[in-house]
């Protein structure tokens, strides 16, 4: 079966909006092995929709439709769908009585357009929307192209398609078994990477990427490096089997880098489960980030049995007030250098008790860098009772970290917080080893008292 999906919205055209909904659609297509040959976007206007819906015929069995579900003028996607096929709309009762309960429910009245969402074809079954005013349709209008071809159309707001999906995908599954069509499913997972680039892992991969079934394919994310692995096969189980030994096999080889898998899987939530097992705690004093890599520790549910103080020290005299970081090292080093970044972890770890005291230093750019402090440096400090060798030396690493210096400050922020976790990360597997890029430095003037 081949589905074709239509967004339709002037603002996708416009360059407003990028149509994630055409690839989650894709994705989920191709789980229930249907064919995705074209993605197609255009505007609110009924005599294009109209032109691709009879181009949209020609080439597939399946035309997806999302965007302009919507009360407003603007909102054609339905009517110009039956106008197309020559077929009159009746309002759907039940939809109307949902739209109706919709507004009571938040203590309000809807306006008369809303009615106008709850307008189907007469044959048409209906895909409720259990979060929104807009249902779906699924509609076979075999009988009126002379060949297959089913019509279902969901809302733009993704959060709304995500929902009613599953309606969508049911009805698609079983037009494939009234077609009695063999499809194989594709199971796809995601691999997470940070501290390796592109470019090596995929020379490190490079005899596991030949694989046909699965496919191994590294790509870009945000500030970190994916592998995509994608089996078909007739079901999910033989999917998964097939898959499953070349996972280990790269987790395995990429075992310094590799933090995760799926779309849940990050830095933060990776080293979450490292302090839960461990009993650990973390504070942060944050200087550049602000507060970034405390925002993402505390992103993970349960994340009070781990950090429970961090601070952002902006200026020179919050770092010496709060942290106890020494004039002379401001002074003789500046804020931005491993001196100081190794004051501030030892601070912040005397202030909390914390087990780790872990620190960000750095300059965030545009403005601010020099020749020999450049923007996108920035030393992190990681204090706390145990080495790389799990004794207790209360000693302090202090990391050097270089990023990119043209990319955006909020793209450097992001990256700086993901080497604080992904050391962090290293801390905690006892995998920190003090390189090229690390200073490790004699115990600061005040000692860590604490543990
Ligand atoms: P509504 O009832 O909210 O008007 P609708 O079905 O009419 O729903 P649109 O008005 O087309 O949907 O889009 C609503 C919002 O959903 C858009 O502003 C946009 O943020 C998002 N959206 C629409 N189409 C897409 C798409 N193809 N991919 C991602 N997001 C989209
Ligand atoms: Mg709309």
């Amino acid at each position: 079966m081949r589905a074709e999906i239509i967004a339709v919205g002037s603002e996708l055209l416009l360059g407003d909006i990028v149509n994630t909904n055409a690839s989650w659609l894709s994705e989920q297509l191709a789980v229930i092995g249907v064919d995705v040959f074209h993605h197609v976007s255009v505007g609110d206007n009924p005599a294009r929709i109209q032109k691709v819906i009879e181009q949209a015929i020609e080439r597939a069995d399946v035309l997806i439709f999302t965007g302009g579900l919507g009360p407003t003028q603007d909102d054609l996607t339905v009517e110009t769908i039956a106008d197309y096929f020559k077929v009159p709309l009746i309002s759907d009762p039940e939809s109307e009585r949902m739209i109706e309960a919709f507004f009571i429910a938040r203590g309000m009245t809807h306006a008369k357009s809303n009615l106008k969402q709850a307008l189907r074809p007469a044959d048409a079954q209906v895909i409720a929307n259990p979060i929104g005013t807009a249902p779906g349709i699924c509609w076979d209008v075999s009988e009126k192209t002379g060949r297959e071809t089913f019509i279902l159309t969901f809302p733009g707001v993704p959060r709304e398609l995500y929902q009613m999906w599953g309606y969508g995908k049911r009805f698609i599954q079983e037009k494939q078994q009234e077609r009695g069509e063999q499809h194989q499913m594709l199971v796809s997972s995601s691999l997470h990477f940070f501290g390796i680039g592109e470019s090596t892992l995929g020379e490190e991969l490079a005899d596991l990427m030949e694989s046909s079934n699965p496919t191994v394919a590294p790509y870009v994310g945000r500030s970190e490096v994916r592998v995509r692995l994608a089996a078909k096969a007739n079901t999910e189980a033989d999917a998964l089997a097939l898959i499953q030994p070349i996972k280990s096999e790269i987790a395995q080889r990429l075992k310094p880098f590799y933090f995760g898998e799926g779309d849940e899987a990050s830095l933060e939530e990776s080293v979450a489960v490292l302090l839960l097992e461990q009993g650990l705690r973390v504070s942060t004093a944050e200087s550049c980030t602000g507060g970034l890599v405390s925002s993402r520790l505390t992103d993970v549910s349960g994340s009070s049995e781990y950090t429970t103080l961090n601070v952002v020290t902006y200026s020179n005299e919050e770092k010496m007030k709060v942290l106890g970081v020494s004039v002379e090292t401001l002074e003789q080093h500046g804020a931005v250098s491993p001196q100081t970044a190794q004051e501030m972890a030892e601070g912040i770890r005397r202030l909390s008790g914390a087990d780790i005291g872990l620190s960000m230093t750095g300059i965030a750019g545009p403005t601010g860098g020099n020749e020999e402090k450049p923007v996108g440096l920035v030393y992190m400090g990681l204090s706390g009772p145990i080495n790389s060798e799990g004794q207790d030396t209360r000693k302090t690493i202090v990391k050097k970290i270089m990023v990119n210096r043209n990319y955006k400050r909020m793209d450097i922020k992001y990256w700086f917080s993901q080497y604080a976790l992904h050391y962090l990360r290293h801390y905690l597997l006892g995998t920190l080893r003090a390189d090229e890029d690390s200073c490790e430095l004699k115990p600061s003037a005040s000692p860590v008292s604490n543990n």
